[in-house]
């Protein structure tokens, strides 16, 4: 109550502050955290994490995981940050996304170098430039990273808050306690999905750390739901936190931009090339894509490449597979290249919203097309036809991953594509036992749909027979 009305009577006074004034703030704030000649720190805890965008049902929170450990190192003078987590699975049974079910302990790292972000997955560096704008905003809104970004960025103080944007375009406003410590963090980053995405940190429960001042309960939220209530037990200033960029991160570009094309029946084709796969079927005056994932970027790569494949020919529909961000944050752009968007009708009020949000932090595709996004709902089964062609859309029903899930069967070709409720392991390599519950939904709900397949299209992993599913959840299932 004291915060809220010191905050009205800041905003009352809301009048222009004197360079003098801000620099006292800022230069309070640092003294009261202790940030004066603090150059790296690493500080640690446990408490759980919740994957944003990977939701059961669009307005559901985002699925919970337990962080066993969490151990976050920055280092404000080479501006980066690396995340070393372990987690558990949360909820039993598994709901949503996020790679569910986690067996046992999962190891996650993800880096942040200057303009890089990348993950380390099985000791190999993986380039994430989608993640670079939520790990600048997860470095500067540290609260000591706060004041020197305060600094270096132009801030404005008024009373207690203060503001400035980031490089690439994140907004950040950081309210101090009466303490002068950094005791929350809002702002907005631009997301594929949501367009501007609002994000916040609270800090509290600060304790002295060897003359640093370090909160120790953090609490985060992404999109309107938590991302992160962290407990933290331990922090060193001035840890040696040496992040390099590798020379593999640095030499990658166009990471989402690369597609491979293979032909796989007569007028339709498997586009691969990145982590999300999209399917280009030909039809007689118009073409269908299924899903349209990750960015502007993929899907804008996907469009191109489905154009010299037909040339002459629109993109009419894209078929949206669920909501998860990574498979539907490019269906922004399809809808500005006139595709009509296809989806499960839970998900429709959702993506209608999401197509028409305001992205004025990094304006996209969308935000500078003049047209109307459509989005088309299915619920059990739609064929779309052509006389010659049939493309069948069902609904994969009662899978937890996802509640509005769509599967995409060709009955002439007997090919299916279908994402995250089964991606082949790679080849020679045995599937997980005991098998996904995503998974043995999927061959039920084949089983009771009668679709005779041949052959699989993932839009995760590679293309395979469908014998590698019935091994995957084990003969005679
Ligand atoms: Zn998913």
């Amino acid at each position: 109550m004291r915060i809220a009305l010191a905050l009205t009577a800041a905003l009352l006074l809301a009048l222009p502050m004197s360079a003098a004034a801000q620099n006292t703030t800022l230069a309070d704030a640092s003294a009261a955290l202790g940030a004066t000649s603090l150059k790296s720190l690493e500080y640690s805890g446990s408490g759980v994490l919740f994957q944003a965008g990977q939701s059961a049902s669009p307005g559901q929170p985002w699925p919970r995981f337990n962080a066993k450990s969490y151990t976050r190192a920055v280092n404000y003078e080479t501006a980066s940050l690396r995340d070393d987590v372990v987690r558990t699975q949360g909820q039993n049974p598994p709901r949503g996304g996020g790679v569910q079910p986690v067996r046992g302990e999962q190891r996650q790292l993800f880096l942040l170098s200057g303009d890089h972000a990348w993950n380390l997955v099985a000791d190999a560096a993986v380039p994430a430039p989608i993640a670079l704008a939520e790990r600048r905003w997860q470095l500067w809104t540290t609260p000591h990273g706060v004041v020197r970004a305060a600094l270096a960025n132009n801030a404005t103080v008024q009373g207690r808050v203060v503001s400035f944007t980031l490089p690439g375009r994140v907004t950040v406003r950081a309210i101090l306690n009466d303490q002068n410590l950094v005791e929350r963090v809002e702002g907005a980053i631009p997301n594929p999905v949501l367009g501007d995405m609002p994000v916040e940190v609270t800090y509290a429960d600060y304790k002295d750390f060897g003359g640093v001042k370090f909160p120790t309960r953090i609490r985060q939220s992404a999109g309107g739901f938590p991302v992160l209530d962290l407990s933290v037990t331990d922090v060193k200033p001035n840890a040696a936190v040496d992040v390099q960029t590798p020379d593999s991160v640095r030499a990658t570009t166009n990471v989402y931009g690369r597609v491979a094309t293979q032909m796989v029946a007569d007028g339709v084709w498997y586009l691969t090339g990145g982590s999300h796969h999209s399917v280009v079927i030909e039809m007689k005056d118009h073409l269908i894509v299924v899903e349209g994932p990750l960015n502007d970027e993929r899907a804008l790569a996907v469009t191109a490449e489905a154009r010299t494949l037909a040339p002459g020919k629109p993109i009419r529909y894209v078929i949206a597979s669920h909501h998860h961000f990574d498979h539907s944050g490019g269906l922004r752009a399809f809808a500005a290249e006139g595709a009509t968007v296809v989806a499960h009708d839970s998900t429709r009020a959702f993506l209608e919203g999401t197509l028409a949000a305001p992205a004025t932090l990094a304006p996209d595709h969308m935000a500078k097309s003049p047209r109307k996004p459509v989005v088309e709902g299915v619920r059990d089964r739609r064929v779309l036809t052509d006389g010659a062609r049939s493309v069948e859309i069902h609904h994969i029903a009662g899978n937890a991953h996802a509640d509005g899930l769509l599967m995409v069967y060709l009955p002439k070709e007997k090919l299916l594509s279908e994402a995250d409720v089964f991606t082949p392991p790679p080849a020679n390599t045995p599937p997980a036992m005991p098998p996904s519950p995503f998974t043995l939904n999927l061959t039920d709900n084949l089983k009771r749909l009668n679709l005779a397949v041949d052959r699989l299209l993932p839009l995760h992993g590679r293309l395979v027979p469908i014998a590698d599913l019935h091994t995957a959840v084990g003969h005679g299932h």
